[in-house]
């Protein structure tokens, strides 16, 4: 069983697609486990991507979790998908994680998927946008050690995710949202006087529900086109609240179209 998870998984939401899910699949054929961990900075480093901004973090709005998702079909492990409150993952730092993992769990490269949400209200990584800010020799040193320090964690967090598989019932579907509106091409301020959105725009939710066989709500991995951003406060998602009053997993990766979501 191959572990592949397409383009289709461009971002998130919810819950609105729960009711409607179908395909079951015997639940004898999967075993699936998860693990989070919060991972919102406790210094003030700068957010990621828009280079107007002059200084860091201010507080938080939302917190920044790591999660993982664990998938093993009826012969094999299929596979580890991580989402991530970050804007995405530095080369290095997705290459060494990737190598960590092969050596700890053997887990092969192709069978681990490093999903970020593209917030612009995530954490400057190392070796990535340095070019933008005005950093100094102590921001990237802040930088640097926060980095390091969510390698080992994301780690960690496959980790627990493949020690904590448990048979589980598989169910996938697409819903439908709308409210993601590509401000490019719409002025937000006549929004409410138009009857048809201008400019490209991904409206679908792809969704897929582990359930265990007693029917409890494991996990909920789903996707949304949009892109997240705040000022100054650390943030992951629009719908933060939603997920983790499901205490469920999401991914949130805009297509290359999404940036203008
Ligand atoms: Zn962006």
């Amino acid at each position: 069983m191959s572990f592949k998870i397409s383009s289709r998984w461009t971002a998130l939401i919810v819950i609105v697609a729960i009711a409607s899910v179908a395909g079951a699949v015997d639940s004898t054929l999967w075993r699936l486990g998860t693990a989070r961990l919060e991972v919102t900075p406790a210094d003030s480093l700068w957010l990621a991507g828009y280079a107007a901004r002059d200084h860091g973090a201010t507080g938080t709005l939302h917190p920044l979790w790591i999660k993982a998702m664990a998938m093993q079909d009826r012969k094999s492990l299929a596979g580890v998908i991580v989402t991530s409150d970050l804007l995405g993952f530095p080369g290095g730092m997705a290459d060494s994680i990737k190598s960590r993992c092969a050596e700890k769990y053997q887990l092969d490269r192709a069978q681990l998927i490093l999903s970020s949400s593209h917030t612009h209200s995530g954490p400057v990584l190392a070796n990535s946008l340095y070019d933008i800010y005005d950093l100094t020799q102590q921001d990237v040193a802040k930088i640097e050690r926060y980095s390091e320090r969510l390698r080992e964690q994301i780690v960690e967090v496959i980790g627990e995710a493949l020690a904590r598989m448990q048979p589980a019932r598989l169910c996938a579907t697409n819903g439908v949202v709308r409210f993601q509106v590509n401000r490019r091409n719409n002025d937000p301020a006549t929004l409410s006087a138009k009857t048809e959105l201008r400019g490209p725009n991904e409206h679908a939710v792809p969704v897929l529900q582990a359930l265990s066989p007693d029917e409890e709500l494991l996990a909920i991995l789903f996707g949304y086109a949009c892109h997240p951003s705040e000022a100054h406060l650390w943030s992951g998602c629009f719908c933060d609240g939603l997920c983790e009053r499901r205490h469920g997993l999401y991914s949130l990766r805009p297509r290359a179209s999404g940036r203008r979501l």
